[in-house]
């Protein structure tokens, strides 16, 4: 067991949260939170043999979209070669990447991407993982060869990794094969149920709440209806699957089925229950109200992912409609164009400015929520749990360690007082990285003192050379 105590900490229920001073916390062996209390006097808590940061304190967020693989492309397709760039011509770029990647390829991208995310406040990954097979589209010897180089890159630098092994298994609605390029990818229901089963013993080595195993669907376009049901009947953990990102995949699901992709899927869903993670809509950048009002309902959950939708052209989504119908929210990093979720929320809010000319549009007074900042925080906090297959998170005894220390000596925090730290860190940029994380009651990342990140570094220097050659 092991205490520290900090000058403050931003305590939050639900998705509410407010600032409390004079924190302690107490870990127990299992690197869980057993106890946390306001208002213990500094030198109490030092006579008591608790470790003293006199920094505040934020519990950090989950990062529940990433294709790791993608971070060896981010800054490589920002010129346009032709008349139209757009979503599909990024994708085909993408994919020449991902025919490249071998597994130990991935394992240095994953480890170095890894650490950028616990540097950027993010101390555990969901990774949408759908790079199953060898580049001729046979399997490797040991099919989970890529997988396994995912979890243990995230075991090696300490964060927490929930592995999506993704169905992938037909290239449109209308196409009932993969195309040549995606011949990687290839999994039925069956593959990713037997994954779920095989990888299961990482848990045990790892820790059960370090490395979770969950599902994912690649999209309606790329799973069949049986093969979605199927996941939804018999897959453990957290469900997510991409859905309406492009208006191109929105006007084929109703070209195919007559109806827009969540009211598609609510429909086919509306005799089946998914486990108690529900499901999570990675992007649902195109979605009406009367869907966001289904997805409510339904009690599914938002993963968005505002740099890479900014990146892609995809379009802006009614931020504040699905925060008004209480859809449970998260952040995902998808292609890894910005591994900071700081820059995520201020992203998410800008594009609401600039659509609506309004300032603050995502921040709610009639609720006693005046900071835009705080609540798309909390609402992140608050969603973080069910997207990584978690039982809670945060600042919660019980849920796994985890915690940032702010440096409130950066010179963009310099003077702002406690209450508007939040509002600073997002709003007002560059913020240096957090001075101090930590996972499971161990500080993984110490700014100060802190070597690791040259070797990582150097190393994934070193492969993109290689891939890139
Ligand atoms: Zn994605």
């Amino acid at each position: 067991m092991k205490q520290l105590w900090t000058s403050a900490a931003w305590m939050h229920e639900g998705d509410r949260g407010t600032w409390k001073h004079d924190v302690r916390f107490t870990i127990d062996d299992d690197g869980r939170w057993s106890a946390i209390e306001s208002g213990i006097p500094r030198e109490q808590a030092r006579e008591r043999g608790a470790e003293i940061h006199d920094q505040p304190a934020i519990a950090p967020l989950v990062n529940a979209h990433s294709h790791a693989f993608q971070r060896a492309f981010a800054g490589f397709a920002e010129r346009r070669e032709s008349a139209q760039d757009d979503f599909w011509s990024w994708r085909d770029r993408m994919y020449r990447v991902a025919l490249a990647i071998e597994p130990d390829q991935l394992k240095v991208i994953a480890k170095h991407l890894y650490r950028e995310l616990l540097c950027g406040g993010y101390t555990h990954v969901c990774e949408f993982h759908y790079l199953h097979r060898r580049k001729d589209g046979t399997p490797y010897d040991d099919p989970y060869a890529m997988s396994v180089a995912l979890i243990e890159a995230a075991n090696e630098v300490g964060i927490g990794i929930t592995l999506l092994p993704v169905v992938y298994e037909r290239a449109g609605f209308d196409a009932p094969v993969l195309r040549n390029d995606q011949r990687r990818f290839r999994a039925d229901a069956n593959w990713v149920l037997n994954a779920q089963r095989d990888l299961a013993g990482y848990r045990e080595m790892y820790g059960e709440r370090n490395v979770l195993i969950g599902a994912a669907l690649h999209s309606l376009r790329a799973a069949t209806t049986e093969s979605i049901s199927r996941i939804v009947d018999a897959a453990s953990g957290p469900i997510h699957i991409h859905i309406a990102e492009q208006r191109a995949e929105v006007d084929a699901c109703l070209l195919e089925t007559g109806m827009r992709p969540i009211e598609f899927l609510a429909r086919q869903l509306k005799d089946r229950s998914p486990n108690k993670y529900g499901l999570q809509f990675v992007h649902g950048t195109h979605s009406r109200a009367s869907e966001i009002g289904a997805a409510a309902q339904l009690n599914w959950a938002l993963v968005i992912c505002p740099t890479t939708e900014a990146n892609l052209g995809d379009g802006l989504t009614d931020v504040a409609a699905w925060l008004d119908a209480k859809v449970p929210m998260t952040i995902g990093s998808d292609s890894h164009v910005c591994r900071d979720w700081r820059e995520e929320l201020r992203l998410l809010e800008y594009g609401q400015r600039l659509t609506r000319e309004r300032r603050n549009v995502l921040a709610a007074p009639e609720r006693d929520e005046p900071s835009t900042a705080a609540r798309l925080y909390n609402a992140a906090l608050s969603g973080s749990a069910r997207a990584a297959g978690l039982d809670s998170w945060g600042f919660h005894v019980g849920a796994r360690a985890d915690m940032l220390l702010i440096d409130t000596s950066d010179p963009a925090l310099a003077g702002v007082p406690t209450e508007h730290l939040l509002d600073a860190m997002v709003f007002s940029s560059p913020c240096k990285p957090f001075a101090s994380v930590m996972v499971s009651g161990e500080w993984v990342v110490q700014r100060e003192i802190d070597e690791t990140d040259t070797d990582i570094k150097s190393e994934f220097a070193s492969m993109m050379r290689t891939l890139h050659s």
